[in-house]
C-alpha cells in the first residue's frame, strides 16, 4: 500500500491517480482561495505532501515565526510572502490584523497559503482564523501538519505513550500558569500520567513547582525538546525538582514533556 500510494504521489509517468484514493487537500488552490497549512516542527522532511504542493503554487505565503527558512524557501518564486508572527514575549502582530490580511488577499483573488508551524488547530488560533475566513465568505481549506508535542518526543525517541506508562495524554499550554488558569492541577495530574507542554520554556520552575504541589514526584522525569527536527534542536532529560531548581532549562521553542514515558527513551539519533 505504501508503496503504491508513494508512486502515485511521486512518480511523475505515472499516467492518472485514482480518485478515490487521491483527496483533494493538495488539489490547486483557486483565486480567491485560502489554505490554512501546517508546516510541521521545522523539517521540511516533515511537511505533508499538500503542503509542498500548495506552497509551490501559490500568490502569497502568510507565515509565522516558527516557520523554518528551509520551509519558506520551498515557497514559489512568484509568491508574496507576508511574515505574521505572533510569539511570546515579542511583539506580535494582532489576530485581527492577520484575519483581516487573508480576507484582503482573497478579496484580491490572490491564492493564499496561510503557514502556521505544526498543527494549524493546535495552540495555533487556525480555529479563529477558519471562522473569520467564514463570515467573510472566503472559500478556504484545512491543510493538517505534524504538531511538535509529538514530533518533539518522536525526535528525542520519546514515545508519548507507552503501553507500560499511560493510555492517555494531555496537551496544555504554559501559559495556563497564568492567574486565569482554567486547570484543576491535582485533577490533571492524577487524570493524565504524560503531560506535554507547549509555550513553558520561559515559566518551566514555576510549572515545575505548581506539578509538585498538585502531587507529582520530585523524582518525576522530564524531557525539554528545543528546536525539534531543526539543525540545531537539543534535548535535556531530568526531573521535576532540577526542572523547579533551574539545572534544567529550556529556552523557547521548546516542548517539554512530563511522565514516565521519558525513561522508555531510545535516543535514535546518530544510530
Ligand atoms: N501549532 C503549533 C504550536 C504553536 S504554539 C504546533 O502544533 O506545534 C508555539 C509552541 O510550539 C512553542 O512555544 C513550542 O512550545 C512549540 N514548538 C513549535 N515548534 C517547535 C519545535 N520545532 N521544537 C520545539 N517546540 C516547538
Amino acid at each position: 500500500m505504501l508503496i503504491q500510494m508513494n508512486a502515485l504521489y511521486l512518480d511523475p509517468s505515472m499516467p492518472k491517480r485514482s480518485p478515490d484514493m487521491v483527496g483533494q487537500l493538495s488539489a490547486p488552490l483557486q483565486a480567491g482561495e485560502v489554505a490554512l497549512v501546517g508546516a510541521g516542527p521545522g523539517d521540511p522532511d516533515l511537511l505533508t505532501i499538500a503542503a509542498i504542493k500548495l506552497l509551490a503554487d501559490c500568490d502569497a505565503i502568510v507565515h509565522d515565526a516558527l516557520v523554518s527558512e528551509a520551509i519558506l524557501s520551498l515557497g514559489s518564486i512568484n509568491a508574496e510572502c507576508i511574515y505574521a508572527g505572533k510569539r511570546g514575549g515579542r511583539p506580535s502582530a494582532d489576530q485581527q490584523d492577520i484575519s483581516d490580511a487573508l480576507i484582503r488577499l482573497a478579496k484580491e483573488n490572490k491564492r493564499v497559503v496561510r503557514l502556521k508551524g505544526g498543527d494549524p488547530f493546535v495552540f495555533g488560533r487556525g480555529g479563529e482564523e477558519a471562522r473569520a475566513l467564514v463570515r467573510a465568505g472566503v472559500k478556504f481549506r484545512v491543510v493538517p501538519g505534524i504538531t511538535s508535542g509529538v514530533a518533539g518526543p518522536a525526535m528525542a525517541g520519546i514515545p508519548v505513550t507507552d503501553r507500560t506508562v499511560n493510555s492517555s495524554i494531555a496537551f496544555l499550554t504554559g501559559h495556563e500558569l497564568s492567574d486565569e488558569s482554567r486547570i484543576n492541577w491535582p485533577a490533571l495530574v492524577s487524570a493524565f500520567p504524560v503531560l506535554v507542554f507547549y509555550m513553558a520554556a520561559r515559566i518551566l520552575p514555576d510549572l515545575a513547582e505548581r506539578l509538585i504541589v498538585a502531587g507529582l514526584s520530585e523524582s518525576m522525569p522530564v524531557a525539554i525538546i528545543h528546536n525539534a527536527s531543526l539543525p540545531d534542536e537539543t534535548v535535556e532529560v531530568g526531573t521535576l525538582a532540577g526542572a523547579k531548581s533551574g539545572s534544567i532549562k529550556a529556552l523557547p521553542p521548546s516542548i517539554v514533556i512530563v511522565g514516565e514515558v521519558v525513561d522508555d527513551r531510545t535516543p535514535w539519533k546518530g544510530s
